[in-house]
């Protein structure tokens, strides 16, 4: 299959944009090119940041992912056989009329996302966009088939996912990379300074357990700031923090408050916590917790530090935590992911 001249730009931008943590955390968000009747879009569970050094985009025939949406079919086929699946969000780049669509969880569009009291500050700040708001959606095909009332409707360039992330469509892989810019600088918050953490109380916390510090040590901050820390354990932010870490997090208090949690989640049936926040001195993770989980601790901190003391936040439903650990698709990614060197 012939491969247009813009793939190498895609590639080349995407590998910058998923190298930039404030943009992408992990296997997190997607881009696509649209070539005559091939969108040629980031496969499932592979990561921006690899767009360089790895073949991370596959084709698919438009007609058939516009087909997909019409039938509720989640698997879209290839255009070329190979080993991968197309995005979660295939439909959704698929129905953009954008050449270039590019969807990243841009940490200030998060925590602007992940509040009830942003109507007024997204009319204010993105006046002159063509942008529209959704509330969360689950993503994937419930997600694709909100924006496209939207699209039906009108031109937009740019759309907040409600608890979510952003999404951008332009006509170049720069104008597209410079309109994520654009919105995050438009959205900017001010960076709450975290109190320091204790990492030798911690490392006497974790020894001999399944546990260990996490390898960025902005995460602890989660931990240390008492706001952030009320805002993580009050319940799950957006999609990837319920896929790679579980619902909310969980605090612990010392040696018997992780035996207390450990006990707690066997008794229920359901596996350790991925990672735990230990109030006043900092964050701990499971040994065996994937760079896709690391990430989204890492992730967790940008965000929460982001949120001031006023907003008021809005978390995902039980009902759409769920929905988001009893998935397919996600479990495809997850394993992706976790299998990745
Ligand atoms: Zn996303």
């Amino acid at each position: 299959m012939r491969e247009p001249g813009d793939l190498h730009a895609l590639r080349e931008m995407s590998a910058r944009v998923g190298r930039n943590m404030l943009l992408v955390q992990g296997a997190g968000g997607n881009s696509s090119v649209k070539d005559d009747d091939v969108l040629w879009v980031k496969a499932s569970g592979t990561w921006l940041s690899d767009a360089n050094d790895k073949d991370i985009f596959v084709p698919v025939l438009l007609p058939a992912a516009r087909e997909a949406l019409a039938d509720d079919d989640e698997r879209i086929p290839l255009a070329r056989p190979g080993p991968l699946r197309a995005s979660i969000e295939t439909s959704l780049h698929a129905l953009l009329p954008h050449r270039v669509v590019l969807h990243v969880h841009a940490v200030n569009t998060i925590a602007w996302a992940a509040r009830r009291d942003s109507r007024d500050a997204f009319a204010e700040r993105l006046a002159g966009l063509a942008w529209r708001h959704l509330d969360y959606v689950h993503p994937g095909l419930p997600l694709a088939r909100a924006v496209n009332e939207i699209v039906a409707r009108e031109t937009v360039d740019v759309l907040i996912l409600g608890n979510h992330g952003l999404v951008v469509g332009a006509e170049t892989c720069d104008q597209a990379e410079a309109l994520v810019h654009d919105v995050e600088t438009r959205l900017a918050l001010p960076v709450r300074a975290m109190p320091a953490a204790d990492e030798a109380a911690l490392r006497r916390l974790c020894a001999g357990t399944d546990y260990r510090l996490p390898g960025d040590a902005e995460c602890h901050g989660i931990a240390t700031d008492p706001y952030s820390r009320a805002i993580a354990t009050g319940g799950s932010l957006y999609p990837d923090h319920v896929v790679f870490l579980g619902p909310g997090l969980p605090t612990v208090d010392g040696r018997e408050g992780l035996t207390t949690m450990l006990a707690r989640a066997e008794a229920n049936g359901l596996p350790a916590p991925v990672a735990a926040l230990v109030p006043g001195l900092g964050a701990i993770i499971r040994k065996d917790a994937s760079p896709g989980a690391e990430a989204m601790l890492s992730c967790l901190a940008l965000v929460t530090s982001r949120l001031p003391l006023s907003a008021e936040i809005s978390y995902l439903s039980g009902a759409h935590e769920q929905l988001l650990l009893n998935w397919d698709a996600e479990r495809y990614r997850q394993q992706l992911t976790a299998s990745r060197p």
